[in-house]
Protein backbone atom coordinates (compact mmCIF):
# COMPACT_ATOMS: atom_id res chain seq x y z
CA UNK A 1 0.00 0.00 0.00
CA UNK A 2 2.65 2.39 1.20
CA UNK A 3 4.37 2.10 -2.43
CA UNK A 4 2.07 2.12 -4.39
CA UNK A 5 1.20 5.45 -2.97
CA UNK A 6 4.68 6.29 -3.88
CA UNK A 7 4.50 4.99 -6.95
CA UNK A 8 1.69 7.27 -7.37
CA UNK A 9 3.65 10.35 -7.19
CA UNK A 10 6.96 9.02 -8.41
CA UNK A 11 4.61 8.41 -12.08
CA UNK A 12 3.24 11.34 -11.94
CA UNK A 13 6.48 13.35 -11.31
CA UNK A 14 8.48 11.19 -13.39
CA UNK A 15 6.04 11.45 -16.77
CA UNK A 16 4.05 14.94 -16.10
CA UNK A 17 6.52 16.38 -14.21
CA UNK A 18 3.94 17.39 -11.67
CA UNK A 19 4.90 17.38 -7.50
CA UNK A 20 0.85 16.85 -6.86
CA UNK A 21 -2.26 16.05 -7.76
CA UNK A 22 -4.99 18.89 -8.36
CA UNK A 23 -8.40 18.24 -6.29
CA UNK A 24 -9.81 15.49 -6.40
CA UNK A 25 -7.46 13.64 -8.75
CA UNK A 26 -5.77 11.26 -6.13
CA UNK A 27 -9.21 10.14 -5.56
CA UNK A 28 -10.40 9.65 -8.81
CA UNK A 29 -6.94 7.91 -9.70
CA UNK A 30 -7.83 4.90 -6.36
CA UNK A 31 -11.21 4.64 -7.50
CA UNK A 32 -10.27 3.28 -10.39
CA UNK A 33 -6.85 1.53 -9.69
CA UNK A 34 -9.92 0.04 -7.34
CA UNK A 35 -11.68 -1.06 -10.41
CA UNK A 36 -14.37 0.88 -9.36
CA UNK A 37 -17.08 1.92 -11.87
CA UNK A 38 -15.88 6.03 -11.72
CA UNK A 39 -18.20 8.78 -12.72
CA UNK A 40 -16.39 12.06 -13.39
CA UNK A 41 -17.62 15.49 -13.63
CA UNK A 42 -15.22 18.07 -13.31
CA UNK A 43 -14.92 21.29 -15.19
CA UNK A 44 -13.08 21.86 -18.32
CA UNK A 45 -9.38 22.28 -17.63
CA UNK A 46 -9.68 20.28 -14.32
CA UNK A 47 -7.07 18.10 -15.54
CA UNK A 48 -9.58 14.81 -16.21
CA UNK A 49 -7.13 13.12 -18.79
CA UNK A 50 -4.96 12.19 -15.87
CA UNK A 51 -7.29 10.52 -14.46
CA UNK A 52 -7.39 7.89 -16.28
CA UNK A 53 -3.72 8.36 -18.01
CA UNK A 54 -1.81 7.62 -14.75
CA UNK A 55 -3.62 4.67 -13.36
CA UNK A 56 -3.41 3.35 -17.20
CA UNK A 57 0.02 3.46 -16.64
CA UNK A 58 0.08 1.69 -12.84
CA UNK A 59 -2.23 -1.45 -14.03
CA UNK A 60 -1.75 -3.81 -15.98
CA UNK A 61 -2.90 -4.71 -19.71
CA UNK A 62 -3.83 -1.30 -22.15
CA UNK A 63 -6.81 0.68 -21.20
CA UNK A 64 -9.04 1.34 -23.91
CA UNK A 65 -10.22 5.35 -24.10
CA UNK A 66 -12.85 6.47 -25.78
CA UNK A 67 -13.13 9.54 -27.84
CA UNK A 68 -15.15 11.51 -29.65
CA UNK A 69 -12.84 13.59 -32.18
CA UNK A 70 -9.62 12.23 -34.42
CA UNK A 71 -8.00 15.72 -33.70
CA UNK A 72 -8.28 14.99 -30.04
CA UNK A 73 -7.38 11.65 -29.92
CA UNK A 74 -3.59 12.77 -32.03
CA UNK A 75 -3.14 15.56 -30.01
CA UNK A 76 -3.51 13.54 -26.74
CA UNK A 77 -1.55 10.62 -27.83
CA UNK A 78 1.09 13.39 -29.27
CA UNK A 79 1.62 14.75 -25.72
CA UNK A 80 1.77 11.27 -24.18
CA UNK A 81 4.42 10.49 -26.57
CA UNK A 82 6.44 13.22 -25.96
CA UNK A 83 6.22 12.64 -22.75
CA UNK A 84 7.85 9.01 -23.50
CA UNK A 85 4.75 7.16 -23.03
CA UNK A 86 3.38 4.25 -24.81
CA UNK A 87 -0.15 5.17 -26.06
CA UNK A 88 -1.85 5.12 -29.40
CA UNK A 89 -4.84 5.77 -31.24
CA UNK A 90 -6.59 3.92 -33.71
CA UNK A 91 -8.41 5.31 -36.67
CA UNK A 92 -9.31 4.94 -40.37
CA UNK A 93 -6.83 6.65 -41.79
CA UNK A 94 -3.65 4.44 -40.20
CA UNK A 95 -3.50 1.42 -42.98
CA UNK A 96 -4.17 -2.13 -42.15
CA UNK A 97 0.21 -2.83 -41.27
CA UNK A 98 0.15 0.27 -38.98
CA UNK A 99 -2.98 -1.04 -37.02
CA UNK A 100 -1.95 -4.50 -37.10
CA UNK A 101 1.34 -3.52 -35.04
CA UNK A 102 -0.97 -1.02 -32.74
CA UNK A 103 -2.52 -4.34 -31.97
CA UNK A 104 0.43 -6.61 -31.53
CA UNK A 105 1.85 -3.93 -29.14
CA UNK A 106 -1.58 -3.79 -27.32
CA UNK A 107 -1.55 -7.43 -26.85
CA UNK A 108 1.80 -8.01 -25.32
CA UNK A 109 0.74 -5.28 -23.06
CA UNK A 110 3.11 -2.24 -24.16
CA UNK A 111 0.94 -0.07 -25.24
CA UNK A 112 -0.65 1.53 -22.71
CA UNK A 113 -3.29 3.54 -23.66
CA UNK A 114 -5.42 2.78 -26.83
CA UNK A 115 -7.75 5.78 -28.12
CA UNK A 116 -10.76 4.73 -30.25
CA UNK A 117 -13.76 6.40 -31.65
CA UNK A 118 -17.06 5.28 -30.54
CA UNK A 119 -18.05 4.21 -33.91
CA UNK A 120 -15.07 2.03 -34.22
CA UNK A 121 -16.56 -0.30 -30.85
CA UNK A 122 -18.40 -2.04 -34.14
CA UNK A 123 -15.58 -2.83 -36.24
CA UNK A 124 -15.31 -6.34 -36.65
CA UNK A 125 -11.44 -6.33 -37.21
CA UNK A 126 -11.61 -4.01 -34.00
CA UNK A 127 -13.74 -6.64 -32.08
CA UNK A 128 -11.42 -10.08 -32.68
CA UNK A 129 -8.42 -8.11 -31.97
CA UNK A 130 -9.92 -6.73 -28.72
CA UNK A 131 -9.83 -10.12 -27.42
CA UNK A 132 -6.68 -10.92 -27.41
CA UNK A 133 -5.96 -7.69 -25.27
CA UNK A 134 -5.57 -7.42 -21.50
CA UNK A 135 -7.90 -4.62 -20.82
CA UNK A 136 -7.14 -2.68 -17.30
CA UNK A 137 -10.31 -0.70 -17.81
CA UNK A 138 -12.68 1.43 -20.09
CA UNK A 139 -12.25 5.38 -20.34
CA UNK A 140 -14.98 7.15 -21.68
CA UNK A 141 -14.21 10.85 -22.68
CA UNK A 142 -16.51 13.60 -22.89
CA UNK A 143 -18.95 10.97 -21.48
CA UNK A 144 -22.25 13.38 -22.02
CA UNK A 145 -21.80 12.94 -25.79
CA UNK A 146 -24.19 9.89 -24.67
CA UNK A 147 -26.96 12.19 -23.87
CA UNK A 148 -29.74 12.17 -26.75
CA UNK A 149 -30.74 15.41 -25.19
CA UNK A 150 -27.12 17.49 -25.41
CA UNK A 151 -26.16 19.42 -28.04
CA UNK A 152 -23.10 17.08 -28.44
CA UNK A 153 -24.82 13.67 -28.96
CA UNK A 154 -23.28 11.29 -30.68
CA UNK A 155 -25.30 8.13 -31.53
CA UNK A 156 -22.61 6.14 -31.51
CA UNK A 157 -21.77 6.35 -28.21
CA UNK A 158 -25.21 3.86 -27.69
CA UNK A 159 -21.99 1.16 -29.05
CA UNK A 160 -20.24 1.40 -25.67
CA UNK A 161 -23.50 -0.19 -23.71
CA UNK A 162 -22.67 -3.45 -26.08
CA UNK A 163 -19.49 -3.82 -25.80
CA UNK A 164 -19.50 -3.24 -21.95
CA UNK A 165 -21.87 -6.29 -21.71
CA UNK A 166 -19.68 -8.30 -23.95
CA UNK A 167 -16.90 -6.88 -21.61
CA UNK A 168 -18.37 -7.11 -18.11
CA UNK A 169 -15.39 -7.41 -15.48
CA UNK A 170 -13.64 -4.68 -17.10
CA UNK A 171 -14.72 -0.79 -15.15
CA UNK A 172 -15.88 1.75 -16.60
CA UNK A 173 -14.29 6.07 -15.64
CA UNK A 174 -16.58 8.24 -16.97
CA UNK A 175 -15.70 11.68 -17.88
CA UNK A 176 -17.68 15.17 -18.35
CA UNK A 177 -17.76 18.65 -17.90
CA UNK A 178 -21.25 18.69 -18.07
CA UNK A 179 -23.07 19.05 -14.62
CA UNK A 180 -26.97 18.93 -15.49
CA UNK A 181 -28.14 16.11 -13.34
CA UNK A 182 -30.41 15.13 -16.06
CA UNK A 183 -27.53 14.08 -18.35
CA UNK A 184 -25.57 12.45 -15.53
CA UNK A 185 -28.38 10.16 -14.92
CA UNK A 186 -28.07 9.49 -18.52
CA UNK A 187 -24.62 8.36 -18.49
CA UNK A 188 -24.89 6.37 -15.25
CA UNK A 189 -27.83 4.32 -16.95
CA UNK A 190 -26.49 4.49 -20.61
CA UNK A 191 -22.87 2.94 -19.65
CA UNK A 192 -24.52 0.48 -17.37
CA UNK A 193 -22.20 2.32 -14.16
CA UNK A 194 -22.70 -0.12 -11.21
CA UNK A 195 -22.54 1.85 -8.12
CA UNK A 196 -20.06 4.38 -9.37
CA UNK A 197 -18.15 6.60 -7.47
CA UNK A 198 -19.42 10.03 -8.39
CA UNK A 199 -17.09 12.99 -8.04
CA UNK A 200 -18.04 15.81 -8.93
CA UNK A 201 -16.93 19.35 -7.88
CA UNK A 202 -17.89 23.13 -7.83
CA UNK A 203 -17.86 24.76 -11.35
CA UNK A 204 -16.78 27.97 -10.36
CA UNK A 205 -14.26 29.32 -11.85
CA UNK A 206 -12.93 32.04 -9.94
CA UNK A 207 -10.19 33.34 -12.33
CA UNK A 208 -12.82 34.03 -14.99
CA UNK A 209 -14.26 37.35 -14.79
CA UNK A 210 -17.16 38.04 -16.82
CA UNK A 211 -18.61 41.32 -18.18
CA UNK A 212 -21.68 41.73 -20.44
CA UNK A 213 -21.82 44.84 -21.98
CA UNK A 214 -25.11 46.30 -24.47
CA UNK A 215 -23.50 47.75 -27.12
CA UNK A 216 -24.65 48.09 -30.87
CA UNK A 217 -21.61 48.51 -33.22
CA UNK A 218 -19.61 45.24 -32.25
CA UNK A 219 -17.19 45.27 -35.02
CA UNK A 220 -15.42 48.71 -33.48
CA UNK A 221 -16.47 47.25 -29.67
CA UNK A 222 -14.46 43.91 -30.35
CA UNK A 223 -11.63 46.05 -32.69
CA UNK A 224 -11.16 48.34 -29.69
CA UNK A 225 -10.65 45.40 -26.87
CA UNK A 226 -8.54 43.77 -29.08
CA UNK A 227 -6.40 46.90 -29.47
CA UNK A 228 -5.16 46.68 -25.76
CA UNK A 229 -4.56 42.96 -25.63
CA UNK A 230 -2.08 41.29 -26.99
CA UNK A 231 -3.24 37.81 -25.87
CA UNK A 232 -4.65 34.48 -27.00
CA UNK A 233 -8.45 34.19 -27.01
CA UNK A 234 -11.70 33.28 -29.23
CA UNK A 235 -14.62 35.09 -30.67
CA UNK A 236 -17.71 32.91 -30.71
CA UNK A 237 -20.11 34.40 -33.13
CA UNK A 238 -23.11 32.44 -34.40
CA UNK A 239 -22.50 32.41 -38.39
CA UNK A 240 -20.05 31.45 -40.52
CA UNK A 241 -20.47 34.95 -42.29
CA UNK A 242 -20.13 36.80 -39.24
CA UNK A 243 -16.72 34.85 -38.56
CA UNK A 244 -15.38 35.73 -41.87
CA UNK A 245 -16.41 39.54 -42.13
CA UNK A 246 -15.40 40.41 -38.29
CA UNK A 247 -12.04 38.71 -39.22
CA UNK A 248 -11.73 40.46 -42.58
CA UNK A 249 -12.73 44.22 -40.77
CA UNK A 250 -10.03 43.18 -38.23
CA UNK A 251 -7.79 42.34 -40.44
CA UNK A 252 -8.14 45.69 -42.42
CA UNK A 253 -7.89 47.42 -39.36
CA UNK A 254 -4.54 46.22 -38.84
CA UNK A 255 -4.78 43.32 -36.41
CA UNK A 256 -3.00 40.62 -38.27
CA UNK A 257 -2.95 38.03 -35.35
CA UNK A 258 -6.68 37.01 -36.04
CA UNK A 259 -8.62 34.17 -38.31
CA UNK A 260 -11.45 32.81 -38.15
CA UNK A 261 -13.04 29.35 -37.96
CA UNK A 262 -16.09 27.11 -39.03
CA UNK A 263 -17.58 24.14 -40.06
CA UNK A 264 -17.53 24.96 -43.67
CA UNK A 265 -13.39 24.77 -43.84
CA UNK A 266 -11.70 21.58 -45.14
CA UNK A 267 -10.83 19.48 -42.62
CA UNK A 268 -6.92 20.27 -43.96
CA UNK A 269 -7.50 24.09 -43.27
CA UNK A 270 -9.36 23.39 -39.80
CA UNK A 271 -6.73 21.53 -38.66
CA UNK A 272 -3.79 24.17 -39.67
CA UNK A 273 -6.12 27.22 -38.19
CA UNK A 274 -6.31 25.34 -34.91
CA UNK A 275 -1.90 24.18 -34.54
CA UNK A 276 -1.59 27.60 -35.50
CA UNK A 277 -3.57 29.32 -32.49
CA UNK A 278 -2.46 26.37 -30.44
CA UNK A 279 1.22 27.22 -30.64
CA UNK A 280 0.45 30.88 -30.63
CA UNK A 281 0.33 33.42 -27.52
CA UNK A 282 -1.55 36.30 -29.03
CA UNK A 283 -3.47 34.65 -31.65
CA UNK A 284 -7.20 34.53 -32.01
CA UNK A 285 -9.84 33.01 -33.32
CA UNK A 286 -13.35 33.63 -34.45
CA UNK A 287 -15.27 30.82 -34.57
CA UNK A 288 -18.75 29.47 -34.56
CA UNK A 289 -19.46 26.49 -31.95
CA UNK A 290 -17.44 24.47 -34.13
CA UNK A 291 -14.57 25.18 -32.04
CA UNK A 292 -14.41 24.15 -28.83
CA UNK A 293 -14.82 20.71 -27.37
CA UNK A 294 -11.87 19.41 -25.88
CA UNK A 295 -9.53 22.28 -26.71
CA UNK A 296 -6.47 22.08 -24.28
CA UNK A 297 -5.17 25.29 -24.57
CA UNK A 298 -3.47 26.69 -21.42
CA UNK A 299 -2.99 30.28 -21.67
CA UNK A 300 -6.10 31.62 -23.73
CA UNK A 301 -6.77 35.37 -21.39
CA UNK A 302 -10.43 36.13 -23.37
CA UNK A 303 -13.48 34.62 -24.79
CA UNK A 304 -15.68 36.77 -26.19
CA UNK A 305 -19.73 36.05 -27.08
CA UNK A 306 -20.56 38.57 -30.08
CA UNK A 307 -23.86 37.57 -29.27
CA UNK A 308 -25.99 35.34 -26.55
CA UNK A 309 -24.61 32.03 -26.80
CA UNK A 310 -27.82 29.52 -27.46
CA UNK A 311 -28.15 28.65 -23.71
CA UNK A 312 -26.05 28.90 -20.26
CA UNK A 313 -24.60 25.49 -20.74
CA UNK A 314 -23.22 26.65 -24.13
CA UNK A 315 -22.31 29.79 -22.41
CA UNK A 316 -20.35 28.06 -19.54
CA UNK A 317 -18.57 25.73 -21.54
CA UNK A 318 -17.47 28.54 -23.59
CA UNK A 319 -16.07 30.99 -21.31
CA UNK A 320 -14.93 27.74 -19.65
CA UNK A 321 -12.10 27.48 -22.50
CA UNK A 322 -10.25 30.36 -20.73
CA UNK A 323 -8.14 30.52 -17.98
CA UNK A 324 -7.33 26.90 -17.99
CA UNK A 325 -4.02 28.39 -16.53
CA UNK A 326 -5.43 29.39 -13.67
CA UNK A 327 -4.29 33.13 -14.22
CA UNK A 328 -6.90 36.13 -14.36
CA UNK A 329 -8.88 36.08 -17.70
CA UNK A 330 -11.91 37.84 -18.39
CA UNK A 331 -14.98 37.16 -21.10
CA UNK A 332 -17.18 39.92 -22.60
CA UNK A 333 -20.83 38.88 -23.53
CA UNK A 334 -21.82 41.91 -26.42
CA UNK A 335 -25.61 42.12 -26.75
CA UNK A 336 -28.60 44.42 -28.42
CA UNK A 337 -32.30 44.40 -27.37
CA UNK A 338 -33.17 42.41 -30.55
CA UNK A 339 -31.16 39.70 -29.88
CA UNK A 340 -32.84 39.55 -26.23
CA UNK A 341 -36.25 39.67 -28.18
CA UNK A 342 -35.10 36.57 -30.34
CA UNK A 343 -34.34 34.49 -27.16
CA UNK A 344 -38.09 35.29 -26.03
CA UNK A 345 -39.16 33.81 -29.27
CA UNK A 346 -37.01 30.81 -29.05
CA UNK A 347 -37.89 30.29 -25.34
CA UNK A 348 -41.51 30.62 -26.64
CA UNK A 349 -40.63 28.28 -29.15
CA UNK A 350 -39.30 25.59 -26.74
CA UNK A 351 -41.27 25.90 -23.74
CA UNK A 352 -44.98 24.65 -24.21
CA UNK A 353 -47.70 25.95 -21.78
CA UNK A 354 -50.41 24.01 -20.26
CA UNK A 355 -52.65 23.64 -22.91
CA UNK A 356 -49.63 22.22 -25.17
CA UNK A 357 -48.92 20.31 -23.05
CA UNK A 358 -52.15 18.62 -22.52
CA UNK A 359 -52.54 18.83 -26.30
CA UNK A 360 -49.44 16.17 -26.02
CA UNK A 361 -50.18 14.14 -23.13
CA UNK A 362 -54.01 13.88 -25.25
CA UNK A 363 -52.26 12.09 -28.29
CA UNK A 364 -50.22 9.56 -26.28
CA UNK A 365 -53.09 8.61 -24.49
CA UNK A 366 -54.53 8.15 -27.61
CA UNK A 367 -51.89 6.13 -29.29
CA UNK A 368 -51.09 4.00 -26.14
CA UNK A 369 -55.09 3.80 -24.75
CA UNK A 370 -54.35 3.65 -21.38
CA UNK A 371 -56.68 4.59 -19.19
CA UNK A 372 -53.90 6.29 -16.56
CA UNK A 373 -50.45 7.13 -17.43
CA UNK A 374 -48.91 4.83 -15.04
CA UNK A 375 -46.57 3.28 -17.21
CA UNK A 376 -42.83 2.59 -15.79
CA UNK A 377 -42.93 -0.75 -16.75
CA UNK A 378 -43.93 -0.53 -20.14
CA UNK A 379 -41.35 0.62 -22.32
CA UNK A 380 -42.86 2.03 -25.70
CA UNK A 381 -41.40 3.69 -29.03
CA UNK A 382 -42.51 6.85 -29.35
CA UNK A 383 -43.47 8.18 -32.80
CA UNK A 384 -42.24 12.25 -32.70
CA UNK A 385 -43.55 12.76 -36.27
CA UNK A 386 -47.03 11.54 -35.37
CA UNK A 387 -47.48 13.56 -32.14
CA UNK A 388 -45.94 16.75 -34.42
CA UNK A 389 -49.12 15.85 -36.75
CA UNK A 390 -51.35 15.70 -34.07
CA UNK A 391 -50.70 18.48 -32.20
CA UNK A 392 -48.92 21.02 -35.20
CA UNK A 393 -46.46 21.86 -32.28
CA UNK A 394 -42.93 22.53 -32.63
CA UNK A 395 -40.67 19.63 -32.21
CA UNK A 396 -38.81 21.67 -29.55
CA UNK A 397 -41.65 21.81 -27.38
CA UNK A 398 -42.77 17.98 -27.97
CA UNK A 399 -39.16 17.18 -27.20
CA UNK A 400 -39.49 19.18 -24.14
CA UNK A 401 -42.55 17.43 -22.88
CA UNK A 402 -41.29 13.84 -23.83
CA UNK A 403 -37.89 14.77 -21.99
CA UNK A 404 -40.25 15.88 -18.96
CA UNK A 405 -42.13 12.93 -18.94
CA UNK A 406 -39.09 10.49 -19.58
CA UNK A 407 -37.42 12.04 -16.27
CA UNK A 408 -40.67 11.54 -14.07
CA UNK A 409 -40.37 8.02 -15.21
CA UNK A 410 -44.02 8.16 -17.32
CA UNK A 411 -42.52 6.75 -20.04
CA UNK A 412 -39.52 5.01 -21.36
CA UNK A 413 -37.95 5.66 -24.74
CA UNK A 414 -37.34 2.22 -26.42
CA UNK A 415 -33.79 3.06 -26.68
CA UNK A 416 -32.02 2.84 -30.07
CA UNK A 417 -35.55 2.90 -31.62
CA UNK A 418 -36.97 5.70 -30.16
CA UNK A 419 -33.49 7.27 -30.67
CA UNK A 420 -33.97 7.45 -34.63
CA UNK A 421 -37.31 8.84 -34.13
CA UNK A 422 -36.19 11.49 -31.62
CA UNK A 423 -32.88 11.86 -34.30
CA UNK A 424 -36.27 13.33 -37.41
CA UNK A 425 -36.35 16.40 -35.06
P1 LIG B 1 -9.96 18.49 -18.85
O1 LIG B 1 -9.95 17.22 -19.66
O2 LIG B 1 -10.52 18.31 -17.48
O3 LIG B 1 -10.59 19.63 -19.57
P2 LIG B 1 -7.12 18.34 -19.18
O4 LIG B 1 -6.95 16.93 -18.79
O5 LIG B 1 -7.03 18.65 -20.61
O6 LIG B 1 -8.46 18.93 -18.60
O7 LIG B 1 -6.03 19.18 -18.34
C1 LIG B 1 -5.97 20.58 -18.37
C2 LIG B 1 -4.58 21.07 -18.04
O8 LIG B 1 -4.26 20.85 -16.67
C3 LIG B 1 -3.51 20.34 -18.84
O9 LIG B 1 -2.63 21.27 -19.40
C4 LIG B 1 -2.82 19.48 -17.82
O10 LIG B 1 -1.49 19.22 -18.13
C5 LIG B 1 -2.95 20.29 -16.53
N1 LIG B 1 -2.90 19.44 -15.32
C6 LIG B 1 -3.60 18.32 -15.08
N2 LIG B 1 -3.30 17.80 -13.86
C7 LIG B 1 -2.41 18.62 -13.30
C8 LIG B 1 -1.69 18.64 -12.04
N3 LIG B 1 -1.89 17.69 -11.12
N4 LIG B 1 -0.83 19.65 -11.82
C9 LIG B 1 -0.64 20.62 -12.75
N5 LIG B 1 -1.26 20.66 -13.95
C10 LIG B 1 -2.13 19.69 -14.24
MG1 LIG C 1 -10.78 16.52 -21.50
Amino acid sequence: QQDFQELKFKTLKHFWGYDSFRDSQESIIDSVINEKDTLVLLPTGAGKSLCYQLPALLKEGTCLIISPLLALMKDQVNQLKSKGVEAEYLSSELDEYDAESIYDRCKDGLTKMLYVSPERLTNKQFLQNIEEIQLSFIAVDEAHCISEWGQDFRPSYQNIKDFRHNHPKIPCLALTATATSKVLEEIKLKLELKNPQVFQKSFRRENIRIFTEEISDKFQRIFDILKFTNESGIIYVRTRKEAEQLAEFLRKNQLNNVDFFHAGLTTKEKNTKQSIWNNSDNNVLISTNAFGMGIDKDNVRFVIHYSPAPSIENFYQEIGRSGRDGKESFTFLLWNKQEILNFDQILKNQIPNKTEFLKIINYLYSIFQVAEFELPEKVFQLNVAGIQNFTKLSNAKIKNVLTFLHNQEIIYFNENKSLSSLQLL
